[in-house]
Formats: C-alpha cells, structure tokens, sequence
C-alpha cells in the first residue's frame, strides 16, 4: 500500500501556548486539597468533606453540597469545583446501554466521552486530548490534529460526571457502579503523561481521595510511544496495557500508525513485553481490521509469530466508518480466517462489539464535531 504521503506525527503540544484550565480539586491529591483549603482558611476537614461530594457521591455542583456553610461553600467552589465540563449534547444508543457525551470546555475546545452499560460492568471510555496529533489515517480523531492536552481534573471529570449518570439508574440492566475506564477516547494519553498518569492516581486512590476504582480495570492504549510505555512500566501502578498495533510489518504500519516511523514494531513490542513483564499485566493487541490492507491470512501468520507465548491478548476492531474515509471493515468471513489463524498460533484473540456506532461514538469516530448530524435515539439537548 503506497498511496498515502507519510504523515508527518506531531509528538508535542502545540506552538500556541494552550489555554489550560483553572485548577479543580481533582488535580490534586488530598494532602493538596488540604493545603489549598488552610489556604483560603478554612479548616483543613474541609478538603475531605467537598471530596467526600466528589468523589463518593459524585456531587459535582457546590449548590448541593448543603452541608457547607454558604460563604464558606462559594469560597471553596471557586477554588476546588471550577466548572470544566459543559455538557453539549448526550446521545445514546443500544437501548440506552451506550451514551455518548459532548463536552465544550472552557477554552472552548469539544471532547467527547462513552459510557458503555453491560450486565455485568459499567465502562467509560474517556479522553485525555482536544483532538490529536498522531495523525493515524483511520481514526476521525486523528484527522483534525491536536488543540491541547486536557488537564488532570478535565480527564477526572468525565469518569465523575459518567459515573453519576451510571449511579442514577440510567443504563438499564447493568450495575449502577462504574468499574472500568479505558483511556481509548480522543486524544493520545501516553503524549500528555504526566497528567494522565495523576489522573490513574485519583482513578484507584479510595474515596474521598479518588473514585477507587481497581487499578485492573483501568486500561491505557496507546500508539505507542516506547519511552513512555518503559515509564509506566516503572510507575508503581499496574494497569493494563493495550497497544495499537494495526499492522505486523514496518512498511504497512509506518502508514496506519505513522508514529512508526519514530518506533518501529519490534521496538513497540519489545516495550510492551518489558511492560507485561514489570506488571504481570497481559498486553491488550488492537488491530482494526481494514479490507484488502491488513487483513491477508499472511499478516495474520505473521502476527501470530510475534505475539506467540507472549503475555498478550488481540482484541481486532472492525473498522468502523469515518468521513470520507475510503476504507471498509474486512468481510466477516475474513475476519473470521484472521481470527482463526491467530488461535493457531496458540494466541487468545477476541473480536471488540461495535458499540456505539449509531452515534458517532465507536473507536476511531470521536471528532467532536458540534452539529454533526448523526442521530441518536434519547437525545437530549
Ligand atoms: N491514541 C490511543 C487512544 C485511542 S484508542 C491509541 O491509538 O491507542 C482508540 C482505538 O481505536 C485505537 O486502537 C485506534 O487505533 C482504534 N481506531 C481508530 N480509528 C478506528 C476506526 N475507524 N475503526 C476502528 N478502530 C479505530
């Protein structure tokens, strides 16, 4: 495949100084809380009564936080509670088990989250960048560039607001507990680091520090970016890890995944073994499956051979749609070869639901695109 130009990747933030937002209590951990609130002068138990809110209850507006003092409670909204979400537009799907939302933040760039309901666990699917600089042909998100890292409490945020959605009984017939968080939204997480890695921190620290959510149900996928998959590696965290890989061979994923040019597949692997190894945590594969690109039972071999007794797990995606994107997903009878071959190889491979497809909100589709026309059943305004 030569038709594309090699996409030059943009690993850094952009020229314009970002305009970060206001720091909110999510960005800090409680001993930062607490310092901040002796700050203002306030007794320090205040930190963990607004978290308590926060987090354990998934309060996020001070005006129902009754408990506090008026002025009190205006003093420490202010400093610990800015408003970072504004909800656009939530569409759902499935029934009400997929929700899609639309958030402008306050520099008004848009992001979106999913909240996806199963039987037997709530996920959220959130993103850690406006937009994205890793320019993967096949991805929306990709398509548009990167605006600007998120902060720590903008990442947060969506996992506490999805969170009380969930809480309110609204996905019918799944638990009210959120319980997973995939970092598979917009945006690359292992190229906005440090505030990923904060935002993991509050994720699993118990409440009222954080949300307490188990560190195993907590997965970060990435492009792969070596240097930063060796650092999480380090980090006294084991979350799991899913790797884009896409394609088996430098000369088709220098396109897909045109961070490739910068790490080459044996050296992303190669990092996400040493990752599998420090963790004990098996390595999540993805591959979308692209019709007559990377989908030949040779690549599937070919895969096969380098994942073989590894700690790792395939997870294939059929490629779900973009604008004037001119691929398709591979035939189910493809996919299904694929699959097989892959399980010949003695390696554990599933095929990921299409969820949310309907709404925009499926892997590789968030573009944030206020006003798109995408209809969804349940929208709300
Ligand atoms: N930047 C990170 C996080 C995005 S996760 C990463 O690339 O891993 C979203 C997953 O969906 C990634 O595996 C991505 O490659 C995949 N994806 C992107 N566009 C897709 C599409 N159109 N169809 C199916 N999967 C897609």
């Amino acid at each position: 495949m030569t038709s594309l130009p090699l996409t030059p990747v943009n690993l850094d933030a952009p020229a314009r100084r970002a305009a970060m937002p206001p720091q909110h209590l999510a960005d800090l951990d409680l001993a930062g809380r607490q310092a901040l609130v002796a700050e203002l002068g306030e007794p320090r138990f205040r930190a963990r009564q607004v978290s308590t809110h926060y987090f354990g209850r998934l309060v996020r507006d001070p005006r129902q936080m009754t408990d506090l003092p008026a002025a009190t409670r205006d003093k420490l909204a202010e400093r610990l509670l800015p408003t970072l979400l504004t909800p656009v537009r939530e569409l759902a799907c499935d029934d009400g088990a997929t929700r899609k939302a639309l958030w402008r933040l306050h520099d008004g760039s848009l992001v979106e989250s999913v909240l996806m309901g199963y039987p037997d666990r709530v996920t959220v699917c959130i993103s850690s960048q406006a937009g994205c600089g890793m320019a993967c042909p096949f991805c929306a998100t990709g398509q548009a560039g990167l605006t600007r890292n998120l902060s720590t409490a903008e990442i947060v945020d969506q996992a506490v607001y999805l969170a009380g959605v969930a809480a309110s009984g609204a996905v019918a017939g799944s638990p009210p507990r959120l319980s997973h968080v995939v970092f598979m939204g917009m945006g690359e997480p292992l190229a906005n680091y440090n505030r990923v890695v904060a935002a993991i921190r509050r994720l699993v620290a118990p409440a009222p520090e954080g949300l307490g959510l188990s560190q195993r149900h907590i997965t970060v996928s990435t492009v792969g970016l070596v240097p930063a998959i060796r650092r999480l590696a380090s980090e006294d965290l084991s979350v799991t890890l899913a790797l884009s890989l896409h394609a088996p061979d430098d000369e088709l994923r220098d396109e897909l995944v045109p961070v490739n040019q910068r790490w080459k597949v044996s050296e992303v692997l190669e990092a996400a073994w040493e990752y599998a190894a420090r963790t004990g945590r098996r390595v999540s594969i993805e591959y979308a499956m692209i019709k007559d690109v990377n989908d030949q039972p040779w690549r599937a071999d070919l895969l096969g051979r380098l994942l073989a007794g590894k700690l790792a797990h395939v997870n294939l995606i059929p490629l779900n749609p973009t604008p004037g994107s001119r691929w398709d997903a591979s035939p189910k009878p493809v996919e299904r070869e694929f699959v097989r071959r892959l399980r010949d190889a003695g390696v554990s491979t599933t095929v990921r639901d299409t969820r949310g497809r309907e709404i925009d909100g499926a892997c590789g589709q968030l573009a944030a695109a206020e006003g798109s026309e995408t209809v969804g059943t349940g929208e709300t305004p």
